[in-house]
C-alpha cells in the first residue's frame, strides 16, 4: 500500500491545484506555508533514486518541472518560491512515494543552504 498511490487512484481525497497526464499536484495535509503544494509523479516510484535510475526517469522529471511551473502560475509564486526533495531517512522522506514539495506565499527567510 503507498499512501500517494491511493491519492492518485481517487481512493483516499486530496484537494487538487494541478494534475496532467503525468504528475498529479495537490495540497499538503499539513503546510508549512501559505502555498504548500505537492508534486506527484503518477508513477509510483520510490524516491528520486528510483527516478535517475529508471528508463523514464528524464521524462518524468520533465513532467515534475511543468507540474511546478503550473504550480506556479496557478498560486501566483511570481516573486518566487521554493522546492523541496526529501530522500531517504537522514532526508526526512516520511512517503516513499517522490515528490516534490512547492512552498511559497511568503518571503521564506529559514534558508539551511
Ligand atoms: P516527506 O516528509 O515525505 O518529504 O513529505 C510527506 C508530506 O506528505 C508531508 O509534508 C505530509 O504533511 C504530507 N502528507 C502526509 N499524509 C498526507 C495526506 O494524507 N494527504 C496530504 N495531502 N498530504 C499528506
Ligand atoms: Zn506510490
Amino acid at each position: 500500500m503507498c499512501l500517494f498511490c491511493d491519492i492518485i487512484e481517487g481512493k483516499i481525497p486530496s484537494t487538487k491545484v494541478y494534475e496532467d497526464e503525468k504528475v498529479l499536484c495537490f495540497r499538503d495535509i499539513n503546510p508549512a506555508a501559505p502555498t504548500h503544494v505537492l508534486v506527484v509523479p503518477k508513477k509510483h516510484y520510490d524516491d528520486i533514486l528510483d527516478v535517475a535510475s529508471s528508463e523514464d526517469g528524464a521524462e518524468t522529471l520533465a513532467a515534475v518541472a511543468n507540474g511546478i511551473a503550473k504550480v506556479a502560475e496557478i498560486e501566483n509564486l511570481g516573486t518566487g518560491f521554493r522546492v523541496i526533495n526529501n530522500c531517504g531517512e537522514d532526508g526526512g522522506q516520511t512517503v516513499k512515494h517522490v515528490h516534490f514539495h512547492v512552498i511559497g506565499g511568503v518571503k521564506l527567510t529559514e534558508k539551511i543552504i
